[in-house]
This record gives structure tokens, sequence and C-alpha cells, in this order.
């Protein structure tokens, strides 16, 4: 008599990206459909025939779908059907077409793998190559090959708005695009191989509640669909084939991290106030209308930021000016009297646009981003800031603008508002022309400038994310960096304490929205820099107001002396540790 073996448990070890616990079936999402590839050797010669022949119907089919692309694709896009077209001629390249069929014959091998094999060769060679048109012909290639690949292995592409089975998702990557599109009564969380905690898949991520893994490489390779795995967010591991113990244990801790939510939900009702009375406003950021609900049921005091480019991003067309009015107010009526601050698009960087917008850039995170795109695109720019300013009429709005690098940039912005508020006056339009102006801190450059700024606008917002990001320079999503990408350097603490002092010595107020204000080991610091209102994913409010509660103003403002006179990030933590390790412990989640 056989007995089944029971498979072994696995443990992968990535990084926390959304806390939590979620235990059920493993569903892939394998989009650039290479990696996981069927490999077989093939004896028979009319069987070989076949997988030629089979490999020449693949790529007419992916011919066809190009061409079929390049038709639907409008004048304005010229430079998109332009790349296509070349992927075009890439298809019968003797390169990637002649060396597979060469390669199946050869060493008698399947399609699929011969394909994987000469692709993998030849993006190699591209390995070392610094000239960009032949980087971005690369990239061609290994478009190309998903197309192939996907054709001879007759996969549908994802779309994961569609997935109808309660799933843990499993992804080589998910853009920030898709991330949002995910159904909460469907998946329960999600595995990805790329990423890191501020990118904005991750923020999404926590935003949604679904605990969440990245930076996992062996994910895709390792994970089968229907595996029962472990995703547990909070401590950044993955089981796969969890032993009866583990899954024990991890039902348990389900259990205790979702009760200990329920009570400081409650308690997050009350305003926040420092062990000596002082008052911090803890806001919650939002992608997307709806999300507004969350935070006002985890207690946010209003909206600190409301990333408006998902509404853009969804969709293949811009929306217009009564649609993004009717949303902009939608979450208005929500908040009743309490502050929306509304950020002005800030699309490209890791957030591109669905419809290629006809630019490759090389280097998207210091490219045509935010105001930059809008400061470009005028007529973009100023249909948003009219419905903004409509929707004012309606609550209150603050409104935001990221990315500034310069004064100079402030200045033609500025000039946009008063011109779209000339175009309001001309069309009759209700609107507000009293919304108090905010610039992201988030560009090194500016927040140099802090003193000067800070005497054209009503507040600052600071954005730790790619206030990092662009003073470390590390890619906020890069796991190979991120060991850089450290909110409490010392470098980005004197950064802070400039930003700070010039929004004081101007009497402006200072907020923080990026993941750094959401962040229960940097609190002491941030309320020692006198931050006014902290801004965080809505999920985090409770265990911040809570944590506020426990600290004294007078003395986090003493420690950030301290702090201040570090020069590294190990002594800073040292000191955080020291003095409030058991207060933190006490209040962030249990473990
Ligand atoms: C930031 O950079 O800190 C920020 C809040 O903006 P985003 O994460 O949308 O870039
Ligand atoms: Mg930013």
């Amino acid at each position: 008599m056989s007995t089944a073996v029971e498979p072994q448990e696995i443990i992968l070890n990535g990084i926390s990206a959304s806390p939590g616990i979620c235990i059920g079936k493993a569903y892939l999402v394998d989009h650039e459909g290479v990696d996981i590839v069927k490999r077989y050797q093939i004896i028979d010669d009319t069987a070989l025939q076949n997988e030629t022949t089979r490999f020449k119907k693949a790529v007419k089919q992916a011919k066809d779908e190009l061409y079929a692309i390049i038709k639907g694709t409008s004048e304005d896009l010229q430079e998109h059907a332009d790349i296509l077209e070349t992927q075009v001629v890439l298809l019968e390249d003797k390169m990637l077409y002649g060396r597979t069929i060469e390669t199946i014959k050869k060493e008698k091998i399947n399609a699929e793998w011969a394909l994987k094999k000469v692709v993998s060769k030849v993006s190699s060679m591209f390995q070392d190559i610094t000239d960009t048109y032949l980087k971005d012909r690369a990239t061609d290639i290994v478009h190309v090959t998903d197309r192939i690949m996907r054709n001879l292995m007759g996969a549908e592409p994802v779309n994961i708005a569609e997935i109808d089975k309660r799933v843990i998702l499993i992804a080589r990557d998910l853009s920030p695009a898709e991330t949002s599109q995910i159904n909460l009564e469907r998946i329960m969380g999600f595995v990805t191989m790329l990423g890191g905690v501020t990118s904005h898949t991750s923020i999404i991520a926590r935003t949604l509640g679904i605990p969440a893994v990245q930076g996992i490489e062996e994910a895709t390779r390792l994970i089968q669909n229907d595996d029962i795995i472990i995703v547990d967010g909070s401590g950044g591991n993955v089981f796969i084939h969890p032993s009866e113990a583990t899954l024990m244990e991890y039902v348990e801790r389900q259990i205790r991290f979702e009760s200990y939510r329920a009570d400081i939900a409650r308690d997050s009702q009350r305003a926040a106030r420092t062990t000596d009375g002082h008052r911090v406003k803890v806001m919650g950021n939002i992608e997307q209308p709806e999300q507004v609900v969350t935070v006002m049921d985890n207690g946010g005091d209003g909206v600190g930021l409301f990333r408006t480019e998902f509404q853009y991003l969804a969709s293949p067309d811009f929306p217009g000016e009564e649609e993004l009015f009717e949303n902009y107010k939608d979450v208005l009526d929500v908040m009743q009297d309490q502050p929306v601050t509304i950020r002005t698009l800030d699309i490209n960087g890791d957030k591109a646009l669905m419809r290629n917008s006809g630019v490759t850039e090389i280097n998207p995170a210091l490219g045509l981003r935010a105001i930059r795109y809008c400061l470009k695109r005028p007529d973009v720019f100023k249909t948003q800031l009219k419905a903004i300013l409509r929707a004012a009429v309606y609550g209150e709005v603050r409104l935001l603008l990221p990315m500034l690098a310069t004064y100079d940039e402030l200045m033609v912005a500025k000039s946009l508002i008063e011109d779209a508020i000339q175009c309001l006056e001309n069309e009759d339009k209700e609107y507000n022309r009293n919304v108090p102006l905010g610039v992201m801190i988030e560009v090194p450059s500016l927040a140099m400038m802090a003193d000067v700024i800070a005497r054209e606008v009503d507040f600052f917002s600071i954005g730790t994310n790619d206030l990092i990001q662009y003073s470390m320079a590390v890619d906020r999503g890069n796991r190979e960096v991120a060991y850089l990408y450290n909110p409490l350097h010392p470098a980005i603490l004197r950064t802070l304490k400039f930003v700070s002092d010039a929004a004081k010595k101007e009497g402006i107020q200072l907020f923080m929205c990026g993941e750094m204000a959401g962040d229960p080991f940097s609190l002491p610091v941030l309320l020692g820099l006198g931050l006014d209102e902290l801004s965080m994913n809505p999920q985090s409010i409770p265990v911040m107001k809570n944590m506020i509660r426990s600290i004294g103003m007078a003395d986090a403002e003493k420690f950030l002396q301290k702090v201040l006179e570090q020069t590294t990030c190990q002594a800073v933590n040292d000191l955080i540790q020291k003095e409030y390790g058991e207060i933190i412990s006490a209040t962030i989640y249990p473990k």
C-alpha cells in the first residue's frame, strides 16, 4: 500500500507591503507569459514539424494582432503606432524568428522552450548596451516574445477585475492601475516578485486593507495555481503548503489581528491629543472617491491626500470637467466640513497611462511626471483645476500641487489657476476662489527653497516617498537598493527640519502625506518636528492616533534635538528604540 507524500512546507521571505494575514488558494497572474514555460523534448519527426508550424502560426497571429492595433491607433498616438511597426518587423527578424526555428530543429525541443532560449540569449547580448535606441529594441523584443508566447500557449492575458473566485494573487508585478481594480470580495491578498514598501502598488494594498508581500523572487516559480498559501503581510512572509501546526498558528494570529483592528478603530473616532494636550490631526490618503468611507470608518480627521490620477489611469480617455467635478463632489459630500486635500494629476513615473502617450522615457521617475506633465498640457491641467474650484463650493477643499522642483513652476501653475478662474467667470459657473494652495515637498530642490516657497503658499505637504527616493537616489520600488531607503536617515531628517523651520517662520501649515506619516516608529520624530497634520493610508489611522495619545509633545521636541545630532540611521534607530521602544511595541499591530 502506498501513502501519499504531503508536500513540504516552504517559507519565503520578502518585504512587508501591507499588514494582515490571509490564508487561501493561490492564483497565478502571469502577465509576461514567459515565466512559466512548458519544456519537452521531441523525438518524432512529424511532431517536430508540428512544432515549427505551431511557432509560425503563433507569429502570424501576433502580426495580425499588431496590425489590428496599429489600424485602431489615433493620429495623435502615431509614435505608439511606429513602435508597433518596429515590432512587426522584429517578428520576422532572423535573430528571433530564424533562430527559434533553428533551435526547435537542432535541439529537438518544443516551440515555447526554443523561443525562451533564444530570447534569453538575445536579452543577455543587450544587457550591457547603453545606447538607448538599442535598449528600446530589447524591450520591443520582450514584448513581441510575450505576444508570440501567449499565442503559443493559448493564454489570454488575465483581467484582474474579472477573477471570480476567492483567491490570493501571485504575480511577477502588478501595476498600480491593476491593483486599484482589485475586487475585495474576491482577492484576499497578493504576492509579487517586484516592488517595495513605498511602491504605489503596496500603498494601494494598504489602503484596501489587504495583506501583501512583495519582493519574493521565487514566487511565480515555486507557487502553483491552487496551492494553499499563507500571506503574512505584517511579517513579510509567505508559506507554501503550510503544515498543520503553522496553519493553526496563523489562523489564531489572523483572529488576533482582526480583533485588535476592530478595537482601535472604535477609539479612533475621537480626536488624538498628545499626553500634554497638543492636537494632531490624523488624516487619510485616498486613490478613489469611494475610499473616503474607509477614512471615515477609521476615524480620519479629513483627507490629507486625494491622489486623483487613478481616474485617469483606468480609462483610455482623460475624464472631462463634469465627471471630475462629480467625483470630487462625492468625496466632499461624505466628508462634510472636514478638509479634503485634492492633489492635481501626478501621472507617469510608476503610474504610466494605460494608453501610451507616445512618449517613451528612459527614466520615467525623473521625467515628464506630475506638474511637469500638467504644465506641458495646460488644457488637461485647467480642466482639472476648474473641476476642483467648482467642487470647492461644497466643502473644505485644499489644492495641492505635486512634484514641483522650482519657484518658476509654482509661478506658472499659479497663473494657470488664475486662467481657470477666469474661464469659470466667463462661463458663469459657480466656484470658490478662496481655496488654500499648497505644494508637495518631495523634490530636494524645492525643499532647499522652502523658505522662499513658504511665502507663496498656504501650506506644505511633505511627500516623503519621493523626497527619500530623490534625495538618496534610490528607486522607491527597487528591492536591491531598499537598504538605502530609510526615512530616518540623518540626511532626510535634516531636510525635514529645514522645511519645518521655514514653514513655522512664515506661519504656514505643515503637513506630511508620504508613508513616513503613518509609520509608528517615526512618530516621535514627526511630533518633534511640529507637523500639524499626518496623512496616511486609512488603515493606519487608528494605530497612529493610539500612539499619539501616549507621547508628550514637549518631550518629542527635546528628543528631536538629540536625534538630529546623530550621524547614522542605526544611531537614530537605537535612540528611538531606547526612548520609545516600549510605547511602540505596545501600540503597533500584534505579531
Ligand atoms: C510622496 O511622494 O510621498 C507622495 C505622497 O506622493 P506619491 O506617493 O503619490 O508619489
Ligand atoms: Mg510623490
